[in-house]
């Protein structure tokens, strides 16, 4: 099967692989079109201060108007996009788009842009970083590059390099899904994060699994104390969140703060917190 021909380096005729590479064939090619067309959004999920409550930054998360099948989510088409080398042009649209959304919002808002591995290992990442942020007029100290523990895998000297480039641009980069890649804790000492994303995995079971509080809890400890930001994917409950909390998070990320929502009402919800502000001054100086 299709699987076995990558492994096994032969390719087997069967029916149904002949359909499955079709049906690849086709989704590669609407992908292209897509990109073309302007079928591609960007949703925004808001990242809060734990201490506060208050939305701190804004995850850019994209999805695919798909003409007929609705709206995908990466899982179904960032794959293929990897392997095609489209994510690309998709990551570069993102990015563009992501930065001139965020230079709209009032206060200081900063938004973060997941930069795949493939996309990360390119030439010209850090020219097209920084012509998103000029064409959009957003300081580089409002953006945040989110990258995972499998970019950092090959290349080690290109890599430190490309991340201290970022770091002197002001870009801070986040390493997201922490604990589940194949990443030593060295890659902690040689990178320059700014950010650790607890991913959601080790959040869910946080209050049901010794063994995931455990990890949340060391987790958060050892990014702490390289003075890192340290943020819990995936709170879905105010249980969740006690627990994090106690734990000594600093920002949450989840359902319970609110989904990924299209620009136009993240950028309500942003307005709603800043207007807010003065009036909660008021309030607890009274
Ligand atoms: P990620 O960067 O770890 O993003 C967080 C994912 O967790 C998002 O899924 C978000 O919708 C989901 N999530 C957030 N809070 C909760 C919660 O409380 N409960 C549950 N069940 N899920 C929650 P999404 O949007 O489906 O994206 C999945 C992954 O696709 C992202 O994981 C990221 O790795 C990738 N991705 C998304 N947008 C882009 C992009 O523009 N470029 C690249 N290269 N990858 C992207
Ligand atoms: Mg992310
Ligand atoms: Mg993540
Ligand atoms: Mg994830």
């Amino acid at each position: 099967r299709a699987k076995a021909a990558g492994t096994g380096g032969f390719v087997c005729y069967d029916p149904a692989m002949t359909a499955e590479v079709e049906a690849r064939r086709r989704l590669e090619a609407e992908l292209r079109r897509s990109l073309a067309d302007g079928d591609f959004r960007v949703h925004y999920q808001p990242i809060v201060e734990v201490a506060t409550g208050r939305v701190c930054s804004v995850e850019a998360l994209v999805r695919w108007q798909h003409p007929e099948r609705g709206l995908l989510t990466p899982q179904e088409f960032v794959p293929l996009a990897e392997q095609t080398g489209l994510i690309t042009s998709l990551g570069e649209w993102v990015l563009r788009t992501a930065c001139a959304e965020a230079a709209r919002w009032p206060g200081r808002m900063k938004v973060a842009v997941n930069v795949s591995a493939v996309q990360f290992r390119r030439p010209g990442l850090l020219e097209s970083i920084e012509q998103a942020l000029r064409e959009a007029g957003l300081p580089p100290d409002r953006l945040e590059v989110e990258i995972t523990e499998t970019v950092l895998l090959e290349n080690e000297e290109r890599n430190v390099s490309v991340l201290h480039r970022l770091k002197s641009l002001g870009v801070a980069v986040a390493l997201d899904d922490f604990g589940t890649g194949y990443a030593s804790l060295a890659y902690l000492t040689m990178f320059p994060f700014g950010k650790l994303k607890i991913d959601r995995r080790f959040t869910r079971d946080v209050l049901t699994r010794p063994d995931c509080a455990a990890i949340v809890c060391s987790a958060t400890a050892l990014g702490l104390s390289l003075g890192m930001t340290v943020v819990a994917e995936g709170v879905e409950t105010p249980g969740q969140l006690e627990i994090v909390r106690i734990t000594g998070v600093t920002q949450a990320q989840g359902w319970l703060f609110g989904a990924p929502m299209p620009a136009d009402a993240i950028a309500g919800r942003i307005a709603a917190e800043v207007t807010d502000r003065p009036r909660r001054l008021l309030a607890d100086a009274s």
